[in-house]
């Protein structure tokens, strides 16, 4: 589990975390006095702490498993910077009372909603996007009004080390802290009487979460994994499919929670995209022709453990009958996996049945769109559905006829750099929704305020004793309200 380089960073000391947490909720009684202003200043700290840390926080995860700056810029940076804005813009109009409409029956009366903070809440972040996906939930629960804990993982130690450094400089600990550790400090963790934990990473884990939110009652936001599948159909603009999804499944080597996972192509249309994706992996990652191993745009995966298990599928792949159509080497000093295609995979090989994780591709060729959906619906719900085609009734049967968190017709991943589409999974892949106003409310307890007139009211008509004149009353708010 060693990081690819020894980390810059040294690692902080687990605190007491019972200590910890009893001073962010007594510092939570005041956050929740605020209003946008004094939040909008913490999350303009946080902005210009990334700002002027764009080298530190791409070094960190070039140490950690060699993602390339510029992805680092992209994927970690940038959707930090957009969520944070978004945030900014929308503060007020989200931490404003939110007036709704009043039915004849309560006449007299007022209703609202207001957003209230939860209090203190537990981040607990993966490995994959270290920064993002512990900074992203970070802007939803200050933008609430929240205390936050934040867990990250214990696979990446150099972005570990630097959220650290991130909360020593911009936050009081007892409003925001960072708790480096493995699993034995997230079980700690997860012990505490949290008001909300939002936790990204794996479906297993996931359980374990919210098993433990359940001794407390705790509300939980999962952002799960899983198969998210693409489906390319003999409509489709091949040489743009292959470019996104070559793109899709490339970044950070594969290791994207919405990464395509498997491709169902129809079978008229396999050769020209295999050939297209061919051409387009060339370019993106092997311009010099030197192998794409050389490629300083092509990320390494995360760790041994990882390693091993993505070679591993591979191996199991070959061994169930499906064949290398592309790539395939393999470097275990490095733990270099090349993007590679394989074509039919068995149902039943570990590709097929887990999700990926890893640069690896299966195809699977359909004949009809039925018989595609009905494959994709024969496992769990995907966090994402991609549907590449120009065939517009092609499109609404297949978003129509397989649920999934989230899609993107005609694209990959960017339906979370959206920071109006609420992010999150469906069964399997997750529970709630992240990003924008959807993560400001995760972090928020929406009261329902019902104000009402002193004196002479409606509803007075039907109070007690139910004399027969108060039942003919009733009888006509059955019959009209
Ligand atoms: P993971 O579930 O192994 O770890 C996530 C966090 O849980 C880490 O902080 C880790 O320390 C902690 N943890 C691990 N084992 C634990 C245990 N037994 N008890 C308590 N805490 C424990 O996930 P990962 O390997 O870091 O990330 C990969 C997974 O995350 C994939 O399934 C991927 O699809 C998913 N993911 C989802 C999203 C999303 O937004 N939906 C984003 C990124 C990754």
């Amino acid at each position: 589990m060693e990081p690819l380089v020894a980390s810059p960073y040294s690692s902080s000391e687990t605190p007491d975390l019972q200590q910890l947490f009893k001073r962010q909720q007594a510092r939570s009684e005041a956050l929740r006095r605020e209003d946008a202003g004094p939040r909008a200043v913490r999350l303009r700290k946080l902005g210009e702490w990334i700002e002027q840390n764009r080298t530190a926080i791409q070094e960190a995860l070039y140490t950690d498993f060699r993602k390339p700056a510029t992805e680092t810029d992209v994927t970690e940076i940038w959707p930090s910077q957009t969520e944070l804005k978004h945030t900014l813009k929308h503060l007020k109009q989200w931490t404003s009372i939110q007036p709704v409409d009043t039915p004849l029956a309560l006449m007299g009366a007022r209703g609202w909603k207001q957003a209230e903070p939860k209090g203190v809440c537990l981040i607990m972040a993966p490995w994959n996007y270290p920064f993002y996906l512990a900074i992203d939930p970070l802007i939803s629960a200050l933008a609430a009004g929240n205390c936050a804990i934040i867990k990250p993982s214990e696979m990446t130690p150099s972005v570990a080390a630097l959220l650290s450094r991130m909360a020593r400089e911009v936050f009081d600990p007892a409003e925001v802290a960072v708790v480096e550790g493995d699993k034995e400090v997230a079980t700690k963790l997860l012990k505490l009487p949290f008001d909300h934990i939002f936790f990204t990473g794996s479906p297993q884990v996931g359980k374990i979460v919210m098993r433990a939110a359940a001794e407390h009652l705790t509300s939980v936001t999962l952002e799960l994994g899983g198969k998210s599948p693409v489906i390319v159909d003999e409509t489709a603009d091949l040489r743009d499919a292959a470019e996104k999804i070559v793109w899709g499944k490339g970044i950070n080597a594969g290791q994207t929670c919405v990464a395509p996972d498997y491709l169902l192509v129809h079978e008229a249309v396999q050769e020209p995209l295999l050939a297209e994706m061919q051409a387009v992996v060339q370019r993106f990652y092997n311009a010099t022709g030197q192998g794409v191993a050389t490629s300083d745009s092509f990320a390494r995966i995360v760790n041994q453990h990882h390693f091993e298990r993505v070679a591993g599928m591979l191996e199991d792949a070959q061994q169930h009958g499906a064949t290398v159509a592309m790539g395939g080497h393999v470097d275990a000093r490095q733990r270099f996996i090349e993007p590679t295609v394989l074509l039919n995979p068995a149902a039943d090989s570990r590709v097929m049945q887990e999700e990926i994780f890893g640069p690896l591709l299966p195809i699977r060729t359909f004949r009809t769109l039925m018989q595609a959906t009905d494959e994709v619906n024969s496992r769990p719900r995907p966090l994402a559905l991609y549907v590449f085609t120009q065939n517009k009734e092609n499109q609404r049967y297949l978003l129509r006829n397989i649920p999934a968190g989230g899609a993107a017709v005609n694209e990959t991943i960017l339906q979370l750099a959206h920071p109006e589409l609420p992010f999150g999974g469906a069964g399997n892949s997750g529970i709630g929704r992240a990003h924008g106003y959807a993560g400001f409310l995760a972090f928020s307890n929406e009261k329902s305020v019902l104000k009402q007139r002193t004196g002479l009211t409606g509803i007075k008509s039907f109070y007690p004793p139910y004399t027969p004149k108060v039942q003919r009353m009733v009888g006509w708010l059955l019959r009209w309200l």
